[in-house]
């Protein structure tokens, strides 16, 4: 394709984004095209990302907690895990898990994000029981738990259905479900990556079948390794599929891979400008759902400011006991103050306005970190 012939081709696409008309697969393959200037399909994703969302950058106040390292799975991408004799390996005692829960009130977290390895000496009732001995002892705190991997490795367990173990999770406390394990869905990848976890029609079903019982989920592509631009595409399309009819995703956000302590050390990290180019098509291509995240964590802070203007509206939160991308050499802080997320948006240009996990607005009347309330709904585009 020539000049001519691309920039023609890129007209097209930006009418159809601004007559609100989904990309195709064969688009959103053009758009990574790296001859396809990365500035004109950012400012593509912001027109979109501003009609949903308007000039707020949202973030929460939450804390992680990984209840246990050890896992039977070997993914290649993965610095985190471990074997169970090796010194590395960890389970949490339930002092532990409630110090955890402490500090996080203490600290005026409104959400948990909680995930882990798939431990074999420890039974689904262990995984049920830190939920519930979170939510029994700190009820105000929201516990995003559990990866569709682990709902299938519950699954076996107990040989129970998808729902019967969501449900049962439910009553436990268990308030949504976080993104992860999607990695990428085509075989021709996940099967190098993967290959013994949940596969993509469990993942999709798992998460199916969570929206369905009321549960708001996330979802995720982890980026930068060994696929092609195809791959992300059909990856984020088979999203869109799911939203189509369920409508149950509330936020999707783009994993960078880091390579380092992985069985895929020798490839490159991905550069700040695959980074914001993924972004800026995710957000062009999930034309259903309503927010992107910019997790800085993983993309660091200043990819993640700039991603404001790429598409993304939310920047995750201030974090803390940041365990899974430490471990694969991200750099960035361990934790954010409240002030200094504000400030990163606010220097991005964006309003920052505090959201709980299920995109309620937080309000917060005094300086007493733990007295704050969840408000209404953010507003939908
Ligand atoms: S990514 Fe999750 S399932 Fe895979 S090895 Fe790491 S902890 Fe285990």
């Amino acid at each position: 394709m020539n000049n001519h012939e691309r920039q023609a081709r890129f007209r097209e696409i930006r009418e159809k984004v601004e007559a609100e008309q989904r990309l195709s697969l064969d688009e959103g393959i053009f758009l990574y095209d790296p001859q396809v200037p990365l500035q004109e399909v950012g400012e593509l994703a912001n027109l979109v990302r501003e009609r949903k969302n308007g000039n707020v950058g949202y973030y929460n106040i939450n804390t992680h907690l990984n209840p246990t390292n050890v896992c039977v799975y070997r993914c290649r991408f993965c610095a985190f895990r471990s074997d169970l004799r090796d010194p590395k390996g960890y389970a949490m005692s339930d002092e532990q898990i409630l110090h955890r829960g402490q500090e996080a009130h203490e600290n005026g977290c409104t959400e948990m994000h909680i995930v882990g390895g798939l431990h074999h000496q420890r039974p689904y009732e262990w995984y049920r029981h830190v939920i519930e001995l979170l939510a029994e002892n700190y009820p105000k705190i929201h516990l995003k738990a559990w990866t569709a991997v682990e709902i299938n490795w519950f699954e076996f367990q107990t040989k129970k259905s998808i729902r019967w173990v969501l449900e049962d999770l439910q009553q436990a406390g268990l308030g949504s479900m976080p993104g992860g394990g999607a990695e990428i869905f085509h075989p021709e990848v996940r099967d190098q990556l993967c290959e013994h976890k949940a596969n993509t029609h469990e993942w999709l079903k798992i998460h199916q079948t969570a929206h369905e019982v009321g549960l708001r989920t996330n979802c995720t592509m982890l980026y930068g390794h060994v696929e092609q631009a195809y791959h992300r595409i059909d990856h984020l399309i088979r999203l869109r599929e799911l939203q189509d009819r369920t409508g149950g995703f509330q936020v999707f956000i783009p994993l960078a891979f880091h390579p380092e302590n992985t069985k895929l050390s020798d490839i490159k990290k991905p550069s700040a400008l695959m980074d914001l180019r993924t972004m800026a098509v995710s957000r062009l291509m999930l034309d259903n759902v309503q927010h992107v995240k910019a997790y800085w964590i993983m993309l660091g802070i200043e990819t993640a400011q700039t991603a404001l203007a790429y598409g993304a509206d939310d920047i995750d939160g201030t974090v803390r006991h940041e365990l899974i991308y430490h471990d694969a050499g991200a750099t960035t802080p361990e934790c954010l103050s409240v002030d200094q997320i504000r400030q990163l948006i606010q220097e991005a240009g964006r309003e920052p306005v505090e959201r709980d996990t299920v995109y309620n607005r937080v309000h917060r009347e005094s300086q007493d970190l733990t007295d704050w309330t969840t408000g209404e709904p953010v507003a939908a585009g």
